[in-house]
């Protein structure tokens, strides 16, 4: 199929109660286990890729490769940028053909992220994308943005209501509610009752940033609680690298690069199946396609 926005994918999960699983790529391997592992499961997904990813490869070959294996399965897939506060970058993003973008002016007063997010959403609306905004501080490590657990604030209700109120198209509100990037060190303090207040108020689907090391239960609540979107990369990375390394140690003598390529792809895949699963978004992708193809 063709890329698609991620805004009629995630009103569906919103509406259908299931999260679609929205993984960082790495490389063209990568991108493969992501679309691979959900048309095997008939389920939708977003493929999202940070800053640092689209400027080590570029922005056509990324749009290009996740564009090419899109167009090989049945299921409707999403290209998207993950956390991005150059306005620069996103243009180029649009131009190369990514689906939905994210602006993320988390670390500015609330009135310039308001304005500079508004500046993306005219060009997103206009390019006829998806955008994501945040608001509050997610801790952890984000490409070359650290926020300390001290730091990490929960998102402010009323400028939440606020800010999604000027931007009634977005296709995913990213409130900060307690996740954080990375591996978590303790138990994570979700805010769900934050959560539902802003999902009572806002009728926009919900992303759910450091996926990574949440459980079964804790997925269950926020889903159910508005979020559509669930970011994993954390675990995706950790999959990529010891698909590696644990053939490496089975077998040391082994040269040749085309075993490892796969043992990575079958890590990965298995990881994206099994999440897919956990997110409820497994053979949801016939319904989303009937829905979007009907309206
Ligand atoms: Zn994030």
């Amino acid at each position: 199929m063709p890329l698609i926005s991620m805004r009629p994918l995630l009103k569906q999960a919103q509406a259908g109660k299931y999260g679609v699983a929205a993984y960082n790529m790495i490389d063209y391997n990568s991108a493969r286990s992501i679309i691979e592992g959900a048309a095997q499961l008939e389920a939708p997904v977003i493929v999202q890729v940070s800053v640092k990813t689209v400027k080590h490869w570029g922005y056509k070959p990324v749009a290009g490769w996740v564009r090419m294996l899109a167009d090989t399965v049945d299921v409707p897939v999403a290209l998207h940028l993950d956390h991005c506060n150059d306005i620069e970058v996103i243009k180029r993003c649009i131009d190369a053909g990514w689906t939905s973008v994210m602006f993320d002016g988390s670390a500015l007063p609330f009135q310039q992220n308001l304005a500079k997010s508004l500046e993306v959403y005219k060009l997103t609306e206009a390019a006829g994308i998806g955008l994501e905004a945040e608001m509050g501080a997610i801790g952890g490590v984000e490409d070359d943005k650290f926020v300390a657990e001290d730091k990490a604030l929960l998102a402010n209700f009323d400028e939440c209501v606020a800010f999604c109120k000027e931007m009634p198209k977005l296709a995913v509100f990213a409130p900060a509610i307690g996740t954080a990037h990375g591996f978590y060190k303790g138990e994570p303090k979700i805010a769900y009752d934050l959560l539902a207040k802003i999902t009572s108020a806002i009728d926009i689907p919900i992303a759910l940033h450091g996926g990574t090391g949440l459980n079964q239960e804790q997925f269950d609540r926020c889903i159910a609680g508005g979020c559509a979107k669930v970011n994993i990369s954390t675990m995706h990375k950790h999959c990529f690298i010891d698909g590696f390394v644990k053939l490496k140690q089975e077998k040391p003598k082994l040269e040749e690069p085309l075993p490892f390529i796969q043992s990575q792809y079958e890590a990965m895949k298995a990881d994206v199946m099994s999440m897919i699963r956990a997110f409820g978004s497994d053979r949801k992708a016939p319904a989303a396609k009937a829905t979007m193809a009907a309206q």
